[in-house]
């Protein structure tokens, strides 16, 4: 039990109080329903790079039936770029939160992006791109708010990337370090996708609605501990400690739960 604690106390989040109940014995009504999900390791398998996921025509028109069913009240709110998520999700006509809310695009219009020091993000990014040159079992991602050093191949490497990472900031810097599976990232400090969920929630038809928020990693702890906070449904897909009140074991199974809310098989 002590080493439990020592884990939760270590990745900074509350321990979960009871175990996540099995999404299987959750059912959800979609007028009253507002979804919140993840992209990857949520609706998309985890790739060994994070250019290589796949990204089939079943996930888009699982999410078009949704937005419709849900009418227009699903935002994806993902780590990745927005242009990337919006690419990547050719004729997604719902909400999509990018760099973590850094970045939203609703149907009226973009929000303004948050404020960061882009001078100084850019010798940060460059010096993080160096360093995947000099260390190749380290691939480094370039986003528009931020920087991540992937370690998937080569886990044996976290130390050396969170220890290089946390020389290029200070600790009453702008910036700070998020975690997330086999990687650790260089964003803006005060944004988080427990910001993005809320600033959407603002949205007239996003408003008053029961919100589910649904996530796979450390990221997605902020937004499940404020979502729980506003009685709303949280789902965990996959292994590991949350405080999310569900859970389901991949993201194949996610999309068939999803399925079976709005009594839509695929074709
Ligand atoms: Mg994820």
């Amino acid at each position: 039990m002590s080493n439990q604690w020592d884990y939760y106390s270590m990745v900074g989040f509350v321990p979960e109080t009871d175990p996540p109940e099995d999404l299987e014995r959750l059912s959800i009504n979609a007028d009253e329903t507002a979804l919140f999900l993840d992209f990857d390791g949520t609706l998309v398998d985890i790739a060994p790079t994070p250019d290589t996921i796949k990204v089939d025509a079943s996930v888009r028109s699982l999410l078009n039936d949704l937005v419709r069913e849900h009418k227009g009240a699903v935002s994806i709110v993902s780590g990745r770029n927005l242009q990337e998520i919006s690419d990547r999700l050719d004729g997604f006509a719902g909400t999509i939160s990018g760099g973590h809310g850094a970045e939203i695009r609703h149907a009226s219009g973009h929000l303004p992006v948050i404020e960061c020091d882009l001078a100084r993000l850019g010798h940060i990014k460059k010096a993080a791109r160096e360093f995947a040159v000099l260390e190749p079992r380290v691939i480094a991602e370039d986003k528009r708010f931020g920087v991540v050093l992937h370690f998937r191949q080569h886990p044996d490497m976290e130390s050396k990337v969170r220890e290089f990472l946390s020389s290029l900031i200070g600790s009453d810097d702008e910036f700070e370090l998020q975690s997330a599976k086999m990687a650790v990232e260089i964003k803006p400090k005060g944004i988080s996708k427990a910001d993005a969920v809320k600033r959407i929630t603002g949205f007239d038809e996003f408003a008053g609605r029961r919100i589910l928020f649904a996530g796979d990693d450390e990221t997605d702890e902020s937004a499940f501990s404020w979502v729980n906070e506003q009685d709303g449904i949280t789902i965990k897909i996959g292994e590991g400690p949350t405080c999310a009140h569900y859970r389901t074991h991949s993201p194949s199974a996610f999309k068939d739960w999803l399925r079976t809310q709005t009594k839509m098989m695929e074709s």
